[in-house]
């Protein structure tokens, strides 16, 4: 469930602070501390995993559960207009946590 080591498990855990948007039974929503856009926030399921290929069952119905939050979450902090969403895997695309996280981004209109 939780990894002792995982700085998104602590966030989750409250041992560090984060700014919370929201956050149910299966996930957690919180402003990313070195915002890339307007808005930037990380959407995090409970359950700690680090890839999409760690995938299951019970984990692929929390993605889904995520992705059917993300809109209205979305929308109530800033971005009514629009967003982007990110996974990071691995090395190569510059994963630094390994806790699954889709990054959410808008608040502006983005230049890339
Ligand atoms: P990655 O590059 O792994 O896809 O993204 C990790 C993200 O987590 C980065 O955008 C980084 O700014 C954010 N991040 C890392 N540590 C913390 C933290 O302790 N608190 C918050 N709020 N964000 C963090
Ligand atoms: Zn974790």
């Amino acid at each position: 469930m939780y990894d002792d080591n995982c700085t998104f498990c602590k966030i989750i855990k409250g041992e560090i602070p984060s700014t919370k948007v929201y956050e149910d039974d299966k996930m957690y929503v919180f402003k990313d501390i070195e915002p890339k856009a307007k808005v930037h926030l990380l959407a995090i399921p409970k359950d700690h995993f680090k890839l999409l290929s760690e995938m299951n069952g019970q984990r692929a119905m929390v993605i889904a559960y995520m992705l059917s939050k993300i809109p209205q979450i979305a929308a109530d902090n800033g971005c009514a207009n629009g967003y982007r969403l990110v996974v990071n895997q691995g090395d190569d695309a510059g994963q630094t946590v390994n806790h699954l996280h889709i990054h959410i981004l808008g608040g502006e209109n983005l230049p890339w």
